[in-house]
């Protein structure tokens, strides 16, 4: 079956999450976590070697993500933390007052809206990219502005990225790699699935271009899944080539001097559950053999 049929729309909706009083954010149930770790075990599973781990908190450095270009690519989706600042008798006098959130400051930090930004600044700061490459995993709670909130779309989600930086050849393999290896992957878990070439929800104008611009240079692959229904299967990973977008923004060169580029995959946990209980059911107990095989949701 490709499509969600109603009532099981309606348990998920009912049973996997607890509303949370804001669109697209959820308590997330027992057996949603359940999955969501056996996904992070499969995923993992998959890892290259030399692969460095790290796991990020859901905020990150502002002036880091100004220097990655983000307020000119996507400054609608960006999320920021802002506090509220004075001495003690200030801040009562403010939260005191209906219109208080017009009172607060920004902070130094933003919400994250991708794993992956973190890292280019945190290589870029251990000096020259070996000849060998880069290999990171990568992971975070990621926040997104979304326009909408249709099953699958979250205002906040987690992430789980592989990331490459090196010589521009070793990124396309990478990214190659991975194409194939997520394509495995979602067999593995007895998704249905197509690859297509895609572009990135630029903003405004220039960000048509962008996104043409992207297409026409297939920077950027997803993995489709029919989550929702057939016609518009959800993105539930990205394989992504930046070029030289973050190592020129870090300066990150290699030993030699040649030129170095980067690249992603990005798994989103959430959809990816989701899809698994959109094909197989809500009661993972009942899921094909072939898949519980596959799938170490007892190890949990
Ligand atoms: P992107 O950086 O847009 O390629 O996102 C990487 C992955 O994160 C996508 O392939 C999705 O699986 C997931 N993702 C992106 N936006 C959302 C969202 N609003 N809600 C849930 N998952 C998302
Ligand atoms: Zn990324």
């Amino acid at each position: 079956m490709s499509t969600l049929v109603e009532k099981q729309q309606e348990l998920i909706n009912k049973a996997m999450f607890g509303e949370c009083g804001s669109n697209g954010v959820y308590a997330r149930t027992e057996l949603f976590e359940q999955v969501i770790n056996g996904l992070s075990r499969v995923i993992t599973r998959h890892r290259e070697p030399n692969t460095e781990v790290l796991r990020f908190p859901p905020v990150m450095s502002r002036s880091q993500l100004e220097r990655s270009g983000y307020l000119q690519s996507f400054p609608h989706l960006l999320g920021a933390v802002s506090c509220l600042a004075g001495d003690e008798a200030q801040v009562r006098a403010t939260v005191e007052r209906p219109d208080w959130p017009t009172q607060l400051s920004p902070t130094e930090l933003v919400l994250s809206p991708a794993a992956c930004y973190p890292v280019y600044p945190l290589a870029a700061g251990r000096g020259p990219v070996p000849a060998r490459g880069l290999l990171f995993d990568v992971a975070s709670y990621c926040f997104r502005h979304e326009a909408t909130h249709e099953l699958g779309r979250f205002q906040s989600f987690q992430m789980r990225e592989y990331v490459c930086i090196g010589a521009p050849a070793m990124v396309l393999d990478f990214r190659k790699r991975w194409i194939t290896r997520g394509g495995d992957l979602a067999k593995q878990l007895g998704l249905d699935f197509t690859i297509a070439n895609a572009s990135d929800p630029f903003f405004g104008r220039a960000g048509r271009l962008a996104a043409m611009s992207q297409l026409e240079q297939a920077l950027k692959f997803e993995l489709l899944v029919p989550v929702r229904s057939a016609e518009e299967p959800t993105a539930c990973m990205s394989f992504n080539y930046h070029l030289d977008h973050f190592t020129g923004a870090w300066q990150l060169s290699s030993e030699n001097g040649t030129t170095v580029h980067t690249g992603c995959v990005a798994f989103g946990l959430d959809r990816l559950a989701l899809a698994l209980f959109a094909k197989h059911g809500v009661d993972p107990r009942e899921w094909p053999t072939e898949v519980r095989r596959n799938f170490p949701f007892d190890e949990i």
